[in-house]
Formats: structure tokens, sequence, C-alpha cells
């Protein structure tokens, strides 16, 4: 089977250092077994997420000469795709409407004595788990906002134990709890990050996902959510999050690291390349 990686940037800011990192990664292990490499825009957030930036990250990506196969993925333009899989959830009966304000999840996990933990706090403490359906149906009709779940335990109990391959640390078992009963559908979008990324690595048939390490918390509930839904699960190469030689990580405001400003600075492509690659290889195991 041919190799297929892809780099799946949000359009919030300009390309940075840090990213176009991992885009190299991915480009680079598709050219390097002749395989295919593509870019996706993962602009759901459309309240956050701009055309300015996206045309600027592909213009970088151009520059930098990581070519990719095909078309570019929007996610703002199919909406509907990730619309299906969440009835498919739904009639599975794995999801439930959250009608919860940020306030009213903090207030409940500061009354409880042992609120869960996940690798970023709190967790979701389930209270709309608990609604009846006729609750559910009367906040709907009555037009409350609200988000849609997964049902972990459900959810868990029908995936069964599953396991993913991550290239540098071997085969890791799923653990499906770690996100708690995570967002599948945002107050404002018919979908999530969580959701779409699963579709999209299913559609457009990827068989590595090259991506930094902060992501391996979600990818317990991506591959969770594929055996669910009956997909393959690729294999992944989660990298070190690239530091500076002081040990400082990047972030999007940091300016003088964006490959714009590098661009502006006379640096060369190869310059820039190579950089990334030199810090790339200093940059200690987490
Ligand atoms: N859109 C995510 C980001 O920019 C990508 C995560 C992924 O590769 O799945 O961080």
């Amino acid at each position: 089977m041919s190799v297929v990686t892809r780099f799946a940037p949000s359009p919030t800011g300009e390309l940075h250092l840090g990213s176009a990192y991992s885009a190299w990664t991915g480009w680079h292990r598709a050219r390097e077994a002749g395989g295919r490499f593509v870019v996706r825009i993962e602009d759901i957030d459309i309240r956050r997420c701009r055309r300015e930036f996206e045309h600027a990250i592909l213009e970088d990506l151009r520059w930098l000469g990581f070519t990719w196969d095909g078309e570019v993925r929007r996610q703002s333009a199919h909406f509907a795709d990730y619309g299906k899989v969440l009835d498919q959830l739904d009639e599975m009966g794995l999801v439930y409407p959250c009608f919860c304000s940020r306030a009213d999840i903090e207030r409940e996990i500061a009354a409880s004595a042992n609120a869960p933990h996940g690798p970023d706090g709190p967790l979701y403490p389930g209270t709309c788990r608990h609604l009846s359906l006729q609750e559910r149906r009367a906040r709907m009709a009555a037009g409350h906002e609200h988000c849609v779940r997964l049902d972990v335990e459900h959810a868990a109990a029908r995936a069964g134990p599953y396991h993913f391959v991550d290239e540098t640390r071997g085969c890791i078992e799923g653990e499906p709890r770690l996100l708690g009963d995570f967002v599948i559908a945002r107050k404002d979008t018919p979908t999530s990050y969580h959701l779409s990324v699963t579709v999209d690595d299913q559609l457009q048939e990827i068989t590595l996902v090259t991506r930094g390490e902060d992501v391996l918390p979600s990818t317990h509930v991506h591959v969770l959510l594929q055996k669910l839904l009956g997909y393959r699960t690729p294999l992944y190469a989660h990298h070190r999050l690239l530091r500076d030689p002081t040990g400082r990580r990047f972030a999007k405001r940091d300016r003088d690291m964006t490959i714009r400003s590098m661009r502006e600075r006379g640096m060369t492509p190869q310059q820039v390349v190579e950089l990334a690659l030199s810090w790339g290889r200093a940059t200690p195991v987490a």
C-alpha cells in the first residue's frame, strides 16, 4: 500500500518554523516512499480562521518546496460529510446533546469533590448525560443552544479494547476515557476537531499521520471513533515539538519565527528548512 501523509494546518495565524517542521515531516515521508502528500485546511472554527492566513500558509509551503498532491481539502466546505457521520453516531445511540455553558461546567466541577481530570485539566462532568429524552426534546424545542458529546462509556463498551501504533513509541493501548465525554459537534458547527480529523483521515486515505506529540492524547479518541465507524487506523508518527537552542517552544505570536519574517530577512528556503531540521534534531525527547 502506498504511503499517504498529510499536513493539516488551522489558518489562525502565519506558518511558523514549528509547523513548517511538521509539514516537512509529512512531505518528506511521502516523497521518500514515492507516496502522496496532501494538504487539508482545518478551518471549522469560522470565527478564528481567516482566508488571508490560509493563502499565506499555502504560499509559504510552496516557497519551501513542499508541494502537495491533488486539491487542498478545506473542511468548512464539507460540513455535510461530518453531519452524516454525526447522524450515524446518533443512530448508534452514542451521542447526546449538552446544554451546559462554560460557567455551568465550571460550577459543577467546583462543586464535585473528585472531578475526573484529563491531560488538559478537569473533564466534562457528564451533567447532560443524565437528562431524560423528554427533557432533551423540550430544551431543543425551546431552541436552547447545545453542543453534542460522545457518551464515552457506551462508546468504549461498543468499541472494545483497541490499540494503535506510534512509530517511535510502539504499540499503544487505546484509552477511550482519556478526554471524557468530548465534543463531537460544537455549538456553532455540526462537527468538532476530533470528528472532522477522523472523517478526513479516512476520506483522504491517510496511511501515516505525522503531527506534533501535543496531539497524542487526541489520537486515543480518534482511534476510538475509527473503531466505532469501521474506519482503517493509520500508522502514527508523533514528532517532538520544535524548540530553539535555549529550549523554548514557539508560539504563533512569535513573529520572528514565522516563515514570512524569515523570508523578509532574506533567508532562502534551504536555509529555513535546514534551521528547522537542525533544531528538530537538537530538540530533547520530552
Ligand atoms: N489543525 C491541527 C493544528 O493545526 C492539526 C492537528 C492534526 O494534524 O491532526 O494543530
